[in-house]
């Protein structure tokens, strides 16, 4: 078996949350492997579902990242700081009433100092470069953009932060639209369009695609820097069958009048991704796919512990 493609030293990822993690933390420790040490990984953070809470700036795909590299991830829920507390959040509730975000006593601290930096002047991109350094990591975390901008869900409530709707009101609002609110100020993080140019092969997570993949690629310039390179830009779908395997996509994807499927995934991919990696049991949708101009490769993508997650990080490098 070929374990790995001289060459292939600079590995971008468009990463959303609780899906791209999975990934992202192998391909990290394949990098420690003898014959990987040359990896240079690059990860490129969704920032849409930042949120400024009790005056601290949360950025919770970018703080899923940094705790999946740095291990110290709570692997059950899929976010926050593993073995957390959550006395400080118990406190806010008595003095400001019920809390529907959870923050972990740990995980406040990454909040406490970004929200510092950033009323000091810093960028988000600097911050998270910092954040990473002092937590070890070896790789690259990129916030997409140092602008704040928020993917807000249209409900019949009215339009709200998709945090709000999520946990909140734990998706049960019916969707009618998704909106990018600020996406036309948003500026690209000049680091993210360098890791994205300079790639040996540019890795599209599994990520909810609207609300973790898409709002990345809205951002001026950034879909267009990835459409530059196509050819080397491999996507994985984070639709199995009809479902995807976690979270709200599928509402999102319907509200934008998709059907729930890998093929929705290869029509909103393909002008930037050449080639889609779907389930083995989606074989039989291979042949619409391939008609749209996208490759498509099969494979086990239900990552459910750190073998499936590792085995499938191999075979994206490989292929
Ligand atoms: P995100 O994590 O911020 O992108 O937001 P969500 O929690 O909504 O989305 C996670 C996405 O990752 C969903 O669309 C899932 O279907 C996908 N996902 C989660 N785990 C896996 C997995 O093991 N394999 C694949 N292929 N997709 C996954």
């Amino acid at each position: 078996m070929i374990l790995y493609v001289k060459g292939m030293d600079k590995i971008a990822v468009l990463a959303g949350g609780t899906g791209s993690v999975k990934l992202a933390r192998a391909l990290y420790r394949l990098k420690s492997n003898s014959d990987m040490q040359n990896m240079h990984l690059s990860i490129v953070c969704n920032v849409g579902d930042n949120v400024w809470m009790h005056g601290l700036y949360i950025c919770p795909d970018i703080d899923t990242i940094v705790y999946g590299l740095a291990g110290l991830l709570d692997r059950e829920r899929g976010w926050g700081v593993s073995n957390d507390t959550f006395n400080c959040l118990a406190q806010l509730a008595k003095l400001e009433g019920e809390q529907w975000f959870m923050l972990g006593d740990k995980d406040l601290a990454m909040h406490i100092i970004r929200s510092m930096m950033l009323k000091e002047g810093k960028r988000l991109c600097k911050i998270t470069g910092y954040l990473c350094s002092r937590l070890g990591i070896d790789a690259r975390v990129i916030p997409a953009s140092d602008d704040h901008l928020e993917t807000r869900i249209v409900t019949d409530r009215g339009d709200m932060h998709l945090q709000e709707f999520w946990v909140k009101h734990k998706g049960m609002l019916d969707v009618h639209g998704i909106a990018y609110k600020g996406i036309e100020h948003a500026r690209a993080c000049s680091d993210a369009l360098n890791a994205i140019e300079e790639a040996d092969k540019i890795i599209v997570a599994p990520a909810n695609p609207v609300s973790s993949i898409l709002p990345i690629l809205a951002i001026d310039g950034l879909r267009d820097a990835v459409r530059r390179r196509r050819d080397v830009c491999i996507a994985v779908s984070p639709i199995i069958g009809s479902r995807p395997v976690s979270g709200p996509a599928a509402k999102y994807m319907k509200a934008l009048g998709y059907d729930v499927s890998p093929v929705s995934i290869a029509d909103m991919y393909r002008d930037f991704a050449s080639s889609l990696v779907i389930d083995e049991s989606d074989r039989v949708l291979m042949d619409e796919i391939k008609a749209k101009g996208i490759d498509v490769y099969t494979t086990d993508i239900l990552m459910d512990d750190e073998e499936d997650e590792v085995r499938l990080a191999r075979y994206l490098l490989e292929l």
